[in-house]
């Protein structure tokens, strides 16, 4: 028996990096799972090998979010849960950043978010109820320099779960967010775009570089914030709702002179 027996999951930004890694587990303890994302040729090769459903989405369109959950209610009928996993970085100080940058941001992850909680939750709804999960960050629960428009965009995304947990619960839906800290996925790791990259060995350097901030010392992996998703989309969460959980290796938790 999977957790996810008989679900059908849309994951967003499912083609690689989280995303990837929470599809991968979502089918592999038994959910029909929707890949979607706008790099078409990774998601729909994913999603080959997983026997899932690959969908373009771009987060910020209402269009593209109707016709997928239109793909995704004829291939199976219904869909009961969610996670808004798809997200971009900039880096810039808020002086600095152009409007345009600060609103591609806004777009994709604040109102990604929002168009996902509005488009799939009356089929959640219509399916008897299941689950949301927003992606956050650490930066949406604490300020960092250089990232002005991502943490105010995952401060956002925390607003949006606690109300949307608050207006969905009588439907029978739950929403919570999750709070990575330092992921080692190509959006912290941007060799692991580079072909020629010696993966390991960046991977290394990295985990060097948290051990002196994160007291679990290390970066974390995508892999265990899929398995945190994974809680908070099964029943083992039943009694869970509107809360951000945050997975860093306990770098919030407090300032260390050892
Ligand atoms: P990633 O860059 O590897 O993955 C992001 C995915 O989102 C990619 O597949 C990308 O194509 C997709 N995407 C981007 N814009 C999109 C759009 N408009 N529509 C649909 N898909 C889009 O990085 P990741 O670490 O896997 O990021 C996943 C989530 O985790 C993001 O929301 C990110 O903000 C959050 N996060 C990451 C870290 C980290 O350190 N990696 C830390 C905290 C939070």
């Amino acid at each position: 028996m999977g957790k996810l027996d008989g679900r059908v999951v849309i994951v967003t930004g499912a083609a690689r990096g989280q995303g990837e890694q929470e599809a991968r587990l979502f089918a592999a303890e038994g959910a029909e799972v929707v890949v979607a994302d706008v790099l078409d040729e990774q998601g729909a090769a994913l999603a080959k090998e997983l026997g899932a459903l690959y969908v373009h989405l771009d987060v910020g369109r209402e269009a593209d979010w109707r016709s997928a959950v239109a793909v995704a209610e004829e291939a199976y009928g219904r869909v009961d849960g969610l996670v808004n996993n798809a997200g971009i970085l900039r880096f810039n100080a808020l002086v600095d950043t152009p409007l345009d940058e600060f609103l591609q941001v806004v777009q994709v992850n604040q109102v990604g978010c929002f168009l996902g909680v509005k488009t799939v939750a009356p089929l959640i709804a219509a399916a008897g109820g299941g689950t949301i999960v927003n992606t956050a960050s650490y930066t949406g629960v604490t300020g960092m320099a250089a990232v002005g428009a991502y943490a105010a965009t995952k401060h956002a995304v925390l607003g949006l779960t606690r109300v949307a947990a608050l207006e969905l619960a009588s439907q029978g839906i739950r929403v919570n967010a999750v709070c990575p800290g330092a992921v080692d996925t190509a959006m912290s790791n941007p060799s692991l775009l580079d072909p020629e990259a010696d993966v390991e060995e960046t991977s290394r350097a990295l985990d060097s570089l948290y051990r002196k901030l994160v007291p679990l010392g290390r970066i974390g992996r995508p892999e265990e914030v899929a398995r945190l998703a994974l809680f908070l989309t099964s029943e083992d969460s039943s009694y869970i709702t509107g809360q951000p959980f945050v997975i860093d290796g306990g770098w919030l938790a407090g300032v260390s002179l050892i």
